[in-house]
């Protein structure tokens, strides 16, 4: 099916929406205005979306604050069917799902599939963890005391979200908000709104309630400073840069909001001498290319130790040379376009900066012929910590390797940098696995594996790279308060 038909077939079933969904009720923005989602594989205009602002996030909030006080008031397990039936809807339409993903993210659809069932797995995780939302009792300190704590719902929560993965980056954050008896403003990127509207029809068919989940586009900066100015908005989750995020946190000061932040990443990915060469280029090639590079966790520095550096550059590349670029919607492609012309600009600069000072191409190095934002998968050798390669996130299917002498060098390397979300080591000695994990400077350490995500453990980066964990039962606690409750006068 190609991309137009596959249009016509998502709008006949409701799950290709164009309106915002505020308060159970999908909107137009107030002054009709609209932003274009384009195909990024072909440029093609997919449809528009409302472009809102101030205003329409203001009645959303106002919605979410109206519907906090019955949504926190049912039972976990009351909840927890309904997010569960939500989970089962997400999964039955799968596949419509991920063509939409691949529609208007360009991943392939492979990977948009695998998006979906992860995505998904959030709400179904959430649904059974709400349940399991425990206080504490303390031993009083007085014999006529007893000392309780209550966990509950922040409120109102404001989350926006980037265009790399347009359905999960939500979930991640729905889930447990909502699993808790929050209720939800989502913000998700103007560039792939489509994914989040496609949830939001499917979370009325499951019967969360209107107000329960907002979702509003347009005026990025209009809309996060609404909802940073209210008083109503008791938490901000964001996923996306640094720059913004540092922005959410410093707007949330006045109204000190919970602030929870899943920033940019500077990844390292070790291979040691001691290195099994397949499994490290197997891990290395699926840290570094997963969603064409563009994800914070890709290994975005591949340290590779001396003894073993033509070996592993040689299997590595050629592992590269594989790798099937193209329109996400054809048969076994595995590498589609970038999200846009920015993007692929700063790739190009990057490439550039690294060949003018001494960087060695060994694949790649330029835009594919395919044309658009399509950027050939790259192997740069001899990477030097003074290149934008090394400094800065690439987000793009450039491999850097950056050759090293010792242990103790590459940790000093490695750890030299503002970020600290996810680093990757490749090693068949245990003690060092160990070592190395420990004095790594990141929030995850994948040791000889490169795909680390899972909704049962705790996503999230030190430094820099963020505030606070999404997933597993680490996750939920970001969206509750703990009430210390003292009984006092017990003594009859
Ligand atoms: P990326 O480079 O991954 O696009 P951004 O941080 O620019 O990262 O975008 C992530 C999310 O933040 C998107 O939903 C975007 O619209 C939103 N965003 C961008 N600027 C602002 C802002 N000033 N205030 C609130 N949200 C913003």
């Amino acid at each position: 099916m190609d991309a137009k038909s596959i249009v016509c077939k998502l709008q006949s079933s409701g799950l290709l929406r164009s309106q915002a969904f505020i308060g159970g009720k999908w909107t137009d923005a107030y002054d009709g205005k609209t932003v274009k989602v384009f195909n990024p594989a072909t440029g093609d205009l997919i449809t528009e979306v409302p472009c809102m602002g101030t205003k329409e996030t203001n009645d959303a909030i106002s919605s979410a604050y109206d519907a906090f006080r019955a949504w926190s008031k049912l039972t976990a397990a009351e909840r927890s069917r309904i997010l569960r039936k939500w989970y089962d809807l997400l999964m039955a339409h799968k596949e419509d799902l991920a063509q939409l993903i691949t529609l208007e993210q360009g991943k392939p659809l492979k990977d948009s599939t695998g998006e979906v069932a992860y995505g998904a797995s959030y709400i179904e995780y959430y649904a059974e963890e709400g349940k399991r939302a425990y206080g504490d009792i303390i031993p009083a300190p007085l014999p006529d005391r007893r000392l309780f704590i209550l966990k509950q719902p922040v409120g109102v929560v404001g989350a926006i979200t980037p265009w790399n993965f347009p359905l999960a980056m939500i979930t991640r954050k729905v889930g447990p908000a909502l699993a808790c008896g929050c209720t939800i403003v989502v913000k998700p990127s103007e560039f792939t709104p489509l994914a989040a509207l496609a949830a939001a029809e499917l979370s009325v068919r499951a019967g969360i309630p209107p107000g329960v989940l907002n979702v509003i586009m347009g005026d990025a900066p209009a809309i996060g400073e609404a909802l940073l100015a209210s008083t109503q908005v008791r938490q901000i989750t964001f996923t996306g840069s640094t720059a913004v995020g540092k922005k959410l946190m410093a707007g949330s000061a006045p109204t000190v909001k919970k602030v929870s932040l899943e920033l940019g990443g500077n990844a390292p990915c070790i291979v040691f001498d001691d290195a099994d060469v397949d499994v490290a280029v197997k891990g290395a090639l699926a840290a570094k290319f997963r969603n064409t590079g563009q994800t914070c966790v890709c290994a975005n520095r591949i340290f590779v130790q001396e003894g073993i550096y033509e070996k592993f550059a040689d299997a590595f590349t050629k592992g590269v040379q594989k790798l099937k670029i193209g329109e996400g919607f054809g048969e076994g492609v595995v590498l589609g376009p970038l999200i846009n012309d920015a993007a692929l600009h700063k790739v190009e600069t990057f490439v550039e900066d690294a060949i003018s000072k001494g960087a060695k191409v060994l694949l790649g190095g330029k835009r594919h012929s395919l044309g658009r934002t399509f950027y050939e998968p790259s192997v740069i050798a001899n990477v030097t910590g003074e290149m934008s390669l090394a400094r800065e996130e690439i987000f793009g299917p450039v491999a850097a390797l950056l050759p090293f002498k010792t242990e103790e060098e590459v940790i000093q390397r490695a750890n030299d940098t503002n970020a600290g979300l996810a680093a990757y080591v490749f090693t068949e000695n245990m003690q060092r696995s160990w070592r190395v994990t420990e004095a790594l400077e990141y929030g995850i350490v994948g040791v000889n594996e490169g795909l680390v995500n899972t909704e049962v453990a705790p996503f999230g980066g030190v430094k820099q790279s963020g505030l606070g964990r999404e997933g597993s039962k680490y996750g939920m606690e970001e969206y509750m308060e703990m009430k210390y409750v003292c009984l006092g006068n017990l003594s009859a």
